[in-house]
C-alpha cells in the first residue's frame, strides 16, 4: 500500500524538492509513496487571502491564524484519517530515528509547515497535532523541516533502500554513531586505511568498527554515550567478575 504524505504550506512549490531525486524520487515515481501538497494561502481571508495576524499580548512578528489552518485541514484531510498530524516547530519534541521508524511503519503523515512566529496554538490542540522539531535552531519556515522528516521516514519504507544500504547498522540504530568509512585507494596522500579493515578477518573488522563507533560517540555525543552506558550497565556488571562476589 502506498505511504501517503500530505503537506499544508504557504510555499507548496518547495515540494517535493530534494525528495524528487535519488532514492526518494525514484520511490515516488514507482508509487511507493505519494505526495499531496496543499496551499494554505488558498484558504486565506478576504481579497488579500490573509493567513496571519498580530500576536495577542503584543510582540514582534505575525501568527498564522487558527481559523485559516482549520479550514485548510478540514478541506483536505478527512476527520478519521489515521495518519499522525505533525506541526514542525522548534518548540516541539526533537525528531529521533525512532520517530522515523514509527512514521515509516504507519500509513503516512500529515505535515503542517509554519511561517512567521508560528501557528495559533488552539488549532494545534483542536486537531490533536504533534509538535516536532528537527533540531535546536530556528529555521525561517517549516518546509525544510518537513523535507527532513519525510526523508528520514521514506528511506525506511520497504523497497526504497537497496539491500546494500541496509539501515540496520546506521548511526542511532544501535544507540551509537556509526563507525567511520574508508574506500580505495588503501593509501592516499600517505594516509593508510586501518589495518583491520584490510585484513579480511570479519571478527577483527567487527571489533575495529565497534571500538571506533564507541570512541566517536563518546567524543562527539556524550548524551548518546551516557544512554548507551546505562543501557549496557546490567550486562557489563554481570560480565565483570570483580562485581559478582
Ligand atoms: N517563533 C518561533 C520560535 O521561536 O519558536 C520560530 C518561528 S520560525 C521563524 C517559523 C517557522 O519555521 C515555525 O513556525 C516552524 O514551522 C518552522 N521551524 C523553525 N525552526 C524549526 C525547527 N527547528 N524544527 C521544525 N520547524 C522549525
Amino acid at each position: 500500500m502506498t505511504w501517503r504524505a500530505s503537506i499544508l504550506s504557504l510555499f507548496p512549490e518547495m515540494f517535493p524538492g530534494s525528495l524528487g531525486h535519488s532514492l526518494a524520487g525514484r520511490a515516488l515515481e514507482r508509487g511507493v509513496w505519494s505526495l499531496a501538497v496543499h496551499d494554505l494561502r488558498a484558504h486565506g481571508i478576504g481579497r488579500h487571502r490573509a493567513v496571519d495576524d498580530t500576536p495577542f499580548g503584543g510582540g514582534a512578528g505575525m501568527v498564522m491564524r487558527a481559523d485559516v489552518v482549520d479550514t485548510a485541514l478540514s478541506a483536505h484531510i478527512a476527520q478519521d484519517d489515521p495518519r499522525p498530524r505533525v506541526y514542525l516547530t522548534p518548540r516541539g519534541r526533537r525528531l529521533q530515528q525512532d520517530d522515523a521508524r514509527r512514521y515509516a511503519a504507519g500509513p503516512g503523515v500529515i505535515l503542517l509547515c509554519g511561517r512567521y512566529e508560528g501557528v495559533d496554538e488552539r488549532v494545534l490542540e483542536m486537531h490533536g497535532i504533534e509538535q516536532v522539531s528537527v533540531g535546536d535552531y530556528v529555521l525561517s519556515g517549516g518546509e525544510p523541516a518537513a523535507l527532513v522528516l519525510l526523508d528520514t521516514a521514506i528511506r525506511l519504507l520497504p523497497g526504497v533502500m537497496g539491500a546494500q544500504d541496509s539501515a540496520g547498522e546506521e548511526s542511532f540504530s544501535l544507540g551509537l554513531l556509526e563507525y567511520p568509512h574508508y574506500t580505495r585507494p588503501a593509501v592516499w596522500r600517505g594516509c593508510a586505511v586501518p589495518d583491520a579493515l584490510l585484513s579480511g578477518n570479519h571478527a577483527a573488522i567487527a571489533a575495529w568498527r565497534g571500538a571506533a563507533a564507541e570512541r566517536d560517540t563518546q567524543a562527539r555525543r556524550p548524551d548518546l554515550w551516557q544512554a548507551h552506558l546505562q543501557g549496557q550497565a546490567p550486562a557489563r556488571l554481570l560480565a565483570d567478575p570483580s562485581r559478582t562476589a
